[in-house]
C-alpha cells in the first residue's frame, strides 16, 4: 500500500460526549529506528469509553481533540534506516506506550512507569485509531503466521493480564480468584490456568460474563451478592473448595466492594493485586492485609517482556484470544461501536482501519 495515496481518516475526541472523524497529516519517520504501521484492526477499551463519558480518568484530562484508540495491529509499511527487525510487509502488533528509556524506572527494567511515557489515546497524545502509526521498531511485535491481525488487536488488553498475573508470581498448583469478568479479568484467568494454576474462579455481578468465563478457562465462578465482603468471600471459599482461602487473588474490577472481598478470600501470607482502576480512594481493609500478613501489590499497563509474553501466549494456543471478539466493524461505524460497548452489550468490538475492506 502507498501510504500517500491512502486515507488517513482518524476517529477523535473533540471533548466529553463529543465525537468526529478527521483526516490527519500522514505520520513520518521521526527517526532511523522508527517504522511506519497501516493500522489493520483496533480494539475499543473501557478506557476509551470512558473518556468519551467523562473526559478525563483521574489527572488525564482531554483538553484538546485527541485521537481515540489504542488496542492495534497493523501492517508495516516503511521501516527507519537503522531497523533490522522489520520490513515493509510485516504484519504486527502494536505497543502504543513509548517511554523515554533515560529515567529511573525506564534504567531499572520498569518502563511503564516512565513520568515521560507517551500512551496513546492518553491525553494529549493521540491514539491508533487512524490509517497510519508511527512506533519504535521494537515496539512492535511480528505476528506469527498463524496468529491473525483481529488476534494481534487483542495482544494490548492480553499484555496487561500478562503484568497483572505476573506481579503476582503464580507458581503451578495454585490457587486464584480473579475479581472482574471483562476482557482483562477473564484473559487474567487464562494467563493464571497457563502459568499453571490449578483452580480459577471468576468473581462478577453479571450472570452472562460468569457463564462466558466458563465456557472461556475459569474453572469456577461466583456471582457477587449484596452482603458483606465476609460474607461473599465465605462463599466464594465454599465454591471453590478452598476453606483456608486462596493462594492469590486478582482484582480487574476496580469496584471497592470487589476489592474489600478480595482482602477476606486471599489466604494467610497470600498475594493480592491490584489490576482494575475505579475510584481512587476508597475504604481497604486493613485488619486482613495485616493479620495475614498479605502481600499487596499494584499493577500498571505492562513492561519488559510482557507484549513478547502475550503473543506467544497467543501463539502457542493458551490464550484463545479470538472467542472474545464480538464483532469486528468498518472504520465508518466506529461510534455505533462505541455505544455498543457503553451499553454493556458486547465482550470486544474491533474496528477496522480507514483502509481495510471488511
Ligand atoms: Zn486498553
Ligand atoms: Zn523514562
Amino acid at each position: 500500500m502507498d501510504p500517500k495515496s491512502a486515507s488517513n481518516l482518524s476517529f477523535i475526541l473533540n471533548k466529553q460526549k463529543d465525537l468526529c472523524f478527521a483526516n490527519r497529516p500522514l505520520p513520518s519517520l521521526s527517526g532511523p529506528h522508527d517504522v511506519l504501521v497501516a493500522v489493520n484492526y483496533t480494539g475499543i477499551c473501557g478506557s476509551d469509553v470512558h473518556y468519551w463519558q467523562h473526559g478525563a480518568i483521574g489527572h488525564f484530562a482531554v483538553k484538546k481533540p485527541m485521537i481515540l484508540g489504542h488496542e492495534s495491529a497493523g501492517t508495516v509499511v516503511e521501516v527507519g534506516s537503522s531497523v533490522t527487525s522489520l520490513k515493509a510487509g510485516d504484519r504486527v502488533t502494536i505497543e502504543p506506550g513509548y517511554p523515554c528509556r533515560r529515567c529511573p524506572p525506564c534504567l531499572s527494567g520498569h518502563y511503564n512507569l516512565c513520568p515521560e511515557m507517551r500512551f496513546a489515546a492518553t491525553p494529549p497524545h493521540d491514539g491508533t485509531l487512524t490509517g497510519f502509526w508511527v512506533a519504535p521498531s521494537d515496539f512492535c511485535f511480528k505476528l506469527p503466521e498463524h496468529v491473525s491481525l483481529q488476534e494481534g488487536a487483542l495482544i494490548e488488553p492480553l499484555a496487561v493480564a500478562v503484568h497483572i498475573v505476573r506481579q503476582a508470581v503464580i507458581t503451578p498448583g495454585q490457587s486464584v480468584v480473579v475479581m472482574g469478568a471483562g476482557p482483562v479479568g477473564l484473559f487474567c484467568a487464562a494467563v493464571a490456568r497457563s502459568f499453571g494454576a490449578t483452580k480459577v474462579c471468576s468473581v462478577d455481578i453479571v450472570d452472562s460474563k460468569l457463564q462466558f468465563a466458563k465456557e472461556f478457562s475459569s474453572t469456577h465462578t461466583y456471582i457477587s451478592q449484596r452482603v458483606s465482603a465476609a460474607e461473599n468471600a465465605a462463599n466464594i471459599k465454599k465454591t471453590c473448595g478452598l476453606p483456608e482461602g486462596a493462594d492469590v487473588v486478582l482484582d480487574a474490577s476496580g469496584a471497592e466492594p470487589s476489592i474489600q472481598t478480595s482482602l477476606h478470600t486471599v489466604r494467610m501470607g497470600g498475594t493480592y493485586v491490584q489490576g482494575g482502576m475505579g475510584k481512587s480512594d476508597i475504604t481497604f481493609p486493613i485488619m486482613e492485609l495485616c493479620l495475614k500478613e498479605v502481600t499487596a501489590k499494584g499493577s500498571f499497563r505492562y513492561g519488559s517482556g510482557d507484549y513478547k509474553l502475550a503473543v506467544e501466549l497467543v501463539a502457542s494456543g493458551k490464550v484463545n484470544v479470538k472467542k472474545l471478539i464480538s464483532e469486528t466493524v468498518a472504520f465508518k461505524d466506529a461510534e455505533q461501536a462505541f455505544e455498543k460497548v457503553k451499553e454493556g452489550q458486547v465482550i470486544k468490538v474491533l474496528i477496522a482501519g480507514p483502509n481495510e475492506k471488511l
